[in-house]
């Protein structure tokens, strides 16, 4: 199946990595074939169509001229850009969120609905004497009164977070303490089990909202009790842009997380980066995977479709192939938003998998999170007939930077290219806390030129590792990439995880990716090991697929294939084989947790630590 969009390369089609018997290449710009995108064959013309001429004319005061501000000039809330100004125009009764519980039943909530739910929540607050810049977290699965929580105290201007509600009970309590939570909005089942025991540590906790509990009980309030008894309208009140409207925790994959304060204006961003990266048209039926628990859910699973009227699928369940792939045939999924984790469990179980289901509305498929292999880009091609457009963003960012639009020529591998309106470079940075720009080609730190409305305001109570991000103008990512003379940005690694062998500078990605190759490979992440001579010698941690034994013969062919791959100075030189590799709760390698192991060190924060099998 090839839609709009599709994969077009130069090969045919079989987008994959050349033979072996061609000439042995170090990187994957070079191994792998560029998907090319045929602009005739697009049936939904792409947003982003002509990338030059659109990020010559960007700027983000034309950008808001997207969204509807608060009427009458009262300012910039997310939550009327993502509800109010559809509620009460053509849209009222399109759906703005249709929601699949863990049992497959369907729950459908107009714009029209959403607006009064969501009022009437913002009510519910206000009677209890909630105000403005009040914490307001949110422990729910992904059900609707997540998103109508979250929304509802966006309108009342309190602060919000929204935690995963598999976390344990320290997790929770730890955020809830930094955040200085005044309200939690939970069920019964996960309050008792994870909050109630621990609530003298939290003597600022004052509301405790029940989605399911019938009645108000000792220092509870019922959901139900609360909502029923206020009005469904509510006005919002002057919302300045630099107001703070969220606080996320990073995943915690390199150390402790930290909690990033983003403001009301980010929404400019949601909106810009949901049309040129994540091309979403009017009646596109949208689904991100992730959960609000992380940026990437709040940002794209609640803000940015919602800010153009589209329909948002929530799903309940966690991953599972049949599932996920009946989702997308089902609900004729038009674009779809998700991460690296979940696309190796798809390779994992093969594109049989798929053969069953009807995808062809699916026109556009992205991804974030981590790093995407080269190998799981043109299986998606292979697969799904559209490839995986990677991009690239952080939890301090608030929003996609770098990405693969749709109608760009994909490079497998690559990040992409800046969207409009950001401005992205490779720096080193100098002795005198400056930095210098790298050469094309070389590596570097991927650095941001500060200025754009989604940009973190702060990481709270942690001033002087706030400013440590900055050098002059330049945000510092702490990832390393280099950028190509077309434009398009590689990852090679974060700066933590950086591996240095006999002199030779080793970004994992590159390691990983090659590992990934081999048919038997379903995950790997590679670590630097000490060692005497070399200084670090490159250790991989692989999980095999399914129908693959790990035995001595398997770690020989492995260890000979990165060899053959990537020459003997970058290779791994130890295979260990795993049956999972530990990961954060939002998909994320822990190759920070595999080091500390191997090196008999201590574990540090595993707070979001989620999979986790020795
Ligand atoms: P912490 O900052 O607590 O260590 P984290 O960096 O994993 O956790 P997030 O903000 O959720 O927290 O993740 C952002 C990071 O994820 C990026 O800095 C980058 O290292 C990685 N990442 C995200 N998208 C991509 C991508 N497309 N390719 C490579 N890496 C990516
Ligand atoms: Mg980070």
């Amino acid at each position: 199946m090839l839609n709009n969009g599709a994969c077009r390369c130069s090969r045919g089609g079989a987008c994959g990595p050349r033979s072996e018997t061609e000439a042995p290449l170090s990187d994957n710009a070079a191994r792998y074939v560029t998907i090319q995108k045929d602009p005739a064959s697009f049936a939904v013309p792409p947003n982003l169509a002509d990338y030059r001429a659109v990020c010559a004319t960007f700027n983000w005061e034309a950008a808001r001229a997207g969204l509807s501000g608060l009427p009458h000039g009262r300012g910039l809330n997310i939550a009327y850009e993502a509800v109010d100004r559809h509620a009460y125009g053509p849209r009222a009764d399109r759906v703005a969120l249709r929601c699949i519980s863990k049992t497959g039943e369907r729950r459908d909530v107009t714009y029209r609905e959403l607006a009064a739910s969501t009022n009437r929540f913002a009510n519910g607050l206000r009677s209890l004497g909630v105000k403005a810049e009040d914490g307001v977290f949110v422990l729910l699965g992904r059900v609707p009164e997540l998103y109508i929580a979250v929304l509802g105290a966006l309108k009342m201007k309190c602060v919000v977070t929204p935690l995963f509600s598999a976390f344990g009970p320290e997790p929770i309590a730890t955020r809830m303490e930094i955040g200085d939570a005044r309200v939690l909005v939970t069920t019964e089942a996960l309050y008792r089990r994870k909050v109630e025991a621990l609530r003298g540590r939290l003597p600022k906790l004052e509301w405790v909202i029940l989605v399911n509990a019938e009645e108000d009980g000792e220092g509870t309030r019922s959901w139900r009790k609360l909502t029923q008894a206020a009005s469904d309208a509510f006005e919002i009140a002057p919302t300045d842009p630099q107001d703070t409207a969220l606080l996320h925790f990073t995943s915690g994959t390199t150390g402790r997380p930290k909690g990033v304060i983003h403001v009301h204006e980010a929404v400019v961003t949601h909106y810009a980066t949901g049309l040129y990266a994540l091309d979403l048209h009017d009646n596109d039926r949208f689904w991100c995977t992730a959960d609000p628990g992380w940026v990437t859910g709040t940002s794209y699973g609640v803000i940015a479709p919602l800010t153009h009227g589209v329909t948002n699928i929530v799903v309940e369940a966690e991953f599972d192939a049949p599932t996920w792939y009946g989702v997308l045939a089902r609900e004729r999924v038009t674009v779809w938003y998700t991460a690296p984790t979940a696309i190796r469990m798809m390779m994992k179980l093969g594109a049989d998998a798929l053969k069953d289901y009807d995808l062809s509305a699916l026109r556009f498929a992205a991804s974030v999170g981590e790093p995407l292999n080269a190998e799981a880009v043109v299986w998606g091609a292979e697969a799904f007939g559209l490839p995986f457009h990677d991009n690239w963003w952080q939890t301090e960012t608030g929003g996609i930077m770098i990405a693969n639009f749709a109608s760009m020529d994909i490079k497998p591998g690559s990040m992409g290219r800046p969207l409009p309106g950001i401005e992205a470079g490779i720096v080193r940075r100098k002795a005198d806390g400056g930095v210098e720009m790298v050469n094309t080609d070389q590596e570097g730190e991927l650095a941001l030129k500060s200025g754009w409305p989604s940009m973190m305001r702060g990481y709270l109570h942690e001033e002087a590792r706030y400013r440590k991000c900055f050098a002059g103008e330049w945000y510092l990512t702490g990832d390393l990439a280099r950028c190509d003379s077309d434009g398009y940005f590689w990852f090679v690694g974060r700066a933590d995880d950086v591996i240095k062998s006999s002199g030779h500078l080793i970004g994992p990605f590159e390691v990983e990716s090659a590992l990934m190759e081999h048919p038997a490979v379903a995950e790997a992440a590679v670590i630097g090991k000490p060692d005497p001579i070399a200084g670090e010698i490159v250790k991989a941690f692989i999980a095999l697929k399914l129908g693959f034994e790990s035995s001595e013969p398997m770690r020989k062919e492995l260890l000979g294939h990165a060899r053959k791959r990537l020459g003997a100075a970058v290779a791994p030189k130890e295979i260990e084989f795993r049956a999972n590799l530990p990961k954060t709760r939002s998909g994320k390698i822990m190759r920070r947790l595999l080091k500390a192991r191997e090196l008999g060190l201590p574990e540090g924060d595993l707070s979001t630590l989620e999979s986790d099998e020795r």
